[in-house]
């Protein structure tokens, strides 16, 4: 399972995650994904449109519509 690295939008400290292809709606591209950045400062929830290679696109804030799968990030 592919290990992404990124930064979270709310306090944008680096964040590392796993995800595959099955953690999102394949029909349309980006897909989002919802992940929570586990972490005892943050803990928040942000959505992260990925492509069909998995790499992310752009990211939002909030929880937007259309994803199927919440990652929580890796410690
Ligand atoms: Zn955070």
């Amino acid at each position: 399972m592919p290990i992404r690295f990124n930064y979270c939008p709310h306090c944008n400290e680096k964040i590392m995650f796993r995800i595959d292809l099955g953690d999102i709606d394949t029909s349309q591209y980006p897909a989002p994904v919802y992940i929570i950045h586990e972490d005892k400062s943050c803990g928040k929830l942000s959505t992260f449109y990925v492509d069909s290679l998995l790499r992310i696109s752009y990211k939002e804030l909030d929880k937007k519509p259309g994803g199927i799968k919440t990652i929580r990030s890796i410690k």
